[in-house]
């Protein structure tokens, strides 16, 4: 381990199919340094991606994410499923490489070598998660993870995008947060596959559940499309997790039936490539390495020698040489 060289990734690549923690982890690390071996890394990893269900699990800092993610890979594993949990933080620069592994609730899963747990921060380079979660996941999928749950940490204005990585996501609320209020504000009544109402055993959880219903009730969805169920859970006791499984598969399959997971898919995809493209563009013109084609030509707008679109003509330009 450690050698940078190029010569290594297939070796590693290998290693990481056949379920090799370190090999998952190292290849999750070169994500997260934006390494240049990476497109060796994708090329080796794609043929083998496709299987695993990317399950979002999103909501309010507090509302019990870790605590539901944790009892859910106690679920998912009692039903024989590989899992892999990663854990993004979108308002962390820095890689939180040991958060997770802290986290004392996920330490009950920290010895099964059937699940695989990350956490990940965008170390601030170009296109930050957008980018490298996709790559991540692609790296949990080809090691054979069946479920991939991707739990947001921190907070943040970010649910909206995890929902855009994943087939289904689950929407956390629990009673005593004014989550119906934060909900509408958020937009995340629209991410919902799954709604999930957690600290049942609280007062007011049935409440909650009545003003979502009434909320979701407002939606105009067309015919045949998914109407996206509420259960009630009491994560830190482990209830109520067999029905949210059972809906994430119910989804699921409605997913495959409709071909909503080709078009989610696809979406998903398109985003990538054109995070990686700007990301290249980027490079190209000096934005991330210093001074280039794209100062010089900005200096020329200051200094009245240009206007704006000659120079985005010209910058352009510099592609088809
Ligand atoms: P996160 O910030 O969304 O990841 O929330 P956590 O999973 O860290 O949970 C926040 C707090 O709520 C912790 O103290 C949990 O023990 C507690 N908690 C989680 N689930 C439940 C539940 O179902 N009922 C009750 N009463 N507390 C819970």
């Amino acid at each position: 381990m450690g050698r940078r060289s190029s010569g290594n990734v297939p070796e590693l690549v290998e290693r990481a199919r056949s379920g090799d923690a370190r090999a998952v982890a190292r290849l999750i690390s070169l994500v997260e340094d934006a390494s240049p071996l990476l497109r060796e890394v994708m090329a080796g990893l794609v043929p083998h991606t496709g299987n695993a269900q990317v399950v979002g699990v999103t909501g309010s800092p507090g509302v019990g994410k870790s605590t539901s993610t944790s009892a859910l890979v106690g679920e998912l594993r009692r039903a024989g499923k590989r899992v892999g949990v990663l854990a993004v933080d979108p308002s962390s620069p820095f890689s939180g490489g040991a958060l997770l592994g802290d986290r004392v609730r996920m330490q009950d899963h920290a010895l099964d070598p059937e699940v695989y747990i990350r956490s990940m921060a965008s170390r601030g380079h170009l296109g930050g998660l957008s980018w490298s979660t996709p790559q991540a996941l692609r790296v949990l999928d080809a090691a054979g993870c069946d479920v991939v749950l991707v739990e947001t940490v921190g907070v943040g204005q970010s649910e909206v995008d995890v929902a855009g990585l994943a087939d289904t996501t689950l929407v956390l609320l629990a009673p005593g947060m004014g989550d119906g209020i934060q909900a509408a504000k958020a937009g995340i009544l629209e991410i919902g596959d799954v709604y999930v109402i957690n600290k049942a055993d609280r007062d007011g959880a049935d409440q909650v559940r009545r003003e979502l219903r009434s909320m979701l009730a407002l939606a105009d969805r067309p015919e045949g499309s998914w109407r996206p169920p509420i259960v009630k859970t009491v994560a830190s006791r482990g209830e109520g997790l067999d029905e949210v499984v059972a809906e994430i598969d119910r989804h699921h399959a409605w997913l495959t039936d409709s071909g909503e997971l080709e078009a989610r898919r696809t979406r998903r995809a398109r985003d990538e490539i054109e995070a990686i493209a700007v990301t290249a563009l980027r490079e190209r013109w000096g934005d991330v390495h210093g001074r280039s084609e794209l100062d010089g030509l900005a200096a020329a707008v200051v200094a009245a020698e240009r206007d704006p679109y000659a120079a985005a003509d010209e910058l352009l330009a510099t592609f088809t040489d």
